[in-house]
């Protein structure tokens, strides 16, 4: 659906997946549960790939964890779940890697962060023992920079080096100067110690929107590695989603960032899916990628009568998105349906018009009846208490006629090639 442009990155392999080189972006997403608890991992981990996360990184922070991740890909092998799993490793990573091969092997890529690799004369052997796994095993590695773990080594001599400098750089240019020279560097370490530039992705995360897009401009013009894009630490409720959107929708529509993360903290009960759909819905509203039919709904104002028109959108958004795990393979091209629910005779029918289907409920002072408009066309007008399931069964019967096999609007290919960009 996409006519933006994308960089042309190297293109990297994880499984059956591809990052880069011009492929659609991918969403991916990050467990909370202890690794070392099989269950709980493997139960969150199919919930965030049914949300259509398509890599899922889990910490792999001990033995326990490390230990158990090939029984977590056995269990999800055995739930016909593919996703890719990408292991997070700090601090100890170059231990667990050599001390656990059958973890080493399972993993289908390693997140290495290096400020976290280790001090001093250990850095380096450290580093090199965890790309030595990556390159007998195979397997990509993201080398992940990330503001709050910085190499402090590499920044004390940036700022001395700085400070003699007859222009120096200010603080946060020398912080954001950092960031992007310690990924640069590691990545072409790695390439040093065996690891081909096409199993390398880069991220540089920082948690400040401006300085996030500085950063991987900068990244972006000076190499085509892939690039994983996120901001980290983004927040809570709105404003991880407000800040993340901000950041990530700048740089994505400049081509820029192969892979997202959109990195929330859930409100207490929220689902870890949230930060799936967040991500889906950035791609999609940019029209970049498809991911589930959309509704597009009026704010309300006072011309509502009620709260009814706000639950039926609500009702229906929710439907086609459980729908999708089904609808996915059987209705192809289904994700990019457009529905309309609105709220009265101001901008209803217009809008209803412009959507595959679309609905204006009545306002204050209307006929209580509700127009119902499929391809631009009026075709019913619904009343009484069924109005919600009376239009779903409309919706559904739209689906099958037009995605289903022979349909009109069924896709004769799900992934839409994109133009590149050097
Ligand atoms: S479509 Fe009608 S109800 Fe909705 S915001 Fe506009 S005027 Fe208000």
């Amino acid at each position: 659906m996409s006519n933006l442009l994308r960089r042309n990155t190297r293109a990297v392999v994880v499984d059956h997946l591809k990052i880069g080189g011009g492929s659609p972006v991918v969403v991916q997403s990050m467990t909370n549960t202890d690794t070392a608890d099989v269950d709980a991992t493997v139960l969150q981990v199919l919930d965030l790939w049914r949300a259509g996360s398509e890599m899922v990184r889990v910490t792999v922070n001990t033995i326990e964890a490390a230990a158990a991740i090939p029984a977590i890909r056995v269990a999800l092998d055995n739930q016909g779940c593919p996703v890719p799993l990408i292991g997070d490793f700090h601090f100890n990573g170059h231990k667990l890697l050599s001390q656990y091969p059958e973890c080493a092997d399972a993993l289908s890529k390693y997140r290495i962060n290096p400020g976290n690799v280790g001090k001093g004369s250990k850095k380096e052997e450290q580093f090199a023992t965890m790309i030595d796994a990556a390159v007998r095993y195979s397997k990509p590695v993201r080398i992940g920079v990330n503001w709050g773990s910085l190499d402090q080594a590499m920044l004390a001599s940036m700022m001395d080096e700085n400070s003699r400098s007859d222009s120096p750089l200010a603080a946060d240019a020398l912080m954001r100067e950092a960031l992007i020279r310690s990924a640069l560097e590691s990545a072409s370490a790695a390439e040093v110690l065996g690891l081909p530039a096409d199993r390398i992705v880069l991220s540089c995360k920082v948690s400040g929107v401006q300085d996030l897009i500085a950063v991987y401009r900068e990244l972006a013009r000076r190499g085509d590695y892939a690039l994983h894009l996120g901001l980290t630490e983004a927040g809570i409720g709105s404003k991880g989603i407000v800040a993340s959107t901000a950041a990530l929708s700048v740089l994505l529509q400049e081509g820029i960032g192969d892979t997202i993360r959109v990195s929330l903290t859930p409100l207490p009960g929220e689902s870890r899916t949230t930060e799936v759909v967040v991500a889906q819905e950035i791609l999609q509203t940019m029209g970049i990628r498809s991911f589930t039919p959309l509704v597009t709904a009026c704010p309300g104002c006072g011309r509502t009568t009620s709260s009814f028109f706000q639950e039926l959108a609500q009702k229906i958004q929710q439907y086609l998105r459980q729908q999708m795990t089904i609808w996915r393979s059987t209705y192809p091209g289904v994700e990019n349906m457009n529905v309309a629910v609105m709220g009265c005779v101001v901008n209803g029918p217009g809008e209803s018009k412009l959507a595959n289907i679309g609905i204006s409920l009545p306002g204050t002072g209307e006929v209580p009846v509700a127009p119902v408009f499929v391809d631009g066309q009026k075709t019913v007008t619904l009343k009484g208490e069924t109005i919600a399931e009376d239009f779903q069964a409309i919706v559904d019967a739209y689906v099958k006629e037009n995605y289903g096999e022979g349909g009109r609007l069924r896709a004769t290919r799900r992934i839409i090639p994109v133009k590149a960009i050097a």
